[in-house]
């Protein structure tokens, strides 16, 4: 029996150890878009990614906007804007829950 219970134990270690090397800190199920803002439509936020492919991703009266670490708004939205998208596979597309805005980056400047 105590062959058994070992066994299991380390099965489930393995377990654990396979979900830690994922990787994946956030949300589960949800997908992160990084890029750059090239249109702002209503509902519609089009983002160009590091690899030059281009996301749209559906905003809704849900979607949490944060600038600087603070709660912010749509009309935060700028386009050249960094942006960091949490969202949602909803459909054939995605939903965004949170848009994380970074202004774009300049050259270095005192602050
Ligand atoms: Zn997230």
């Amino acid at each position: 029996m105590k062959r058994i219970a070992g066994s299991t134990l380390a099965a489930l270690w393995l377990v654990v150890a396979l979900f830690a090397a994922g990787g994946a800190p956030a949300h589960e199920g949800k997908k992160h878009f990084v890029g750059t803002v090239t249109r702002i439509d209503p509902n519609l936020l089009t983002i160009e990614a590091k690899d030059a492919k281009t996301v749209e991703v559906v905003l809704t009266a849900a979607t949490v906007y944060v600038k600087d670490k603070k709660p912010a708004k749509f009309k935060d939205l700028a386009l050249g804007d960094r942006v960091v998208v949490h969202a949602t596979p909803k459909g054939a597309g995605f939903q965004a829950e949170e848009v994380e805005i970074a202004p774009p980056q300049k050259t270095k400047s005192r602050s």
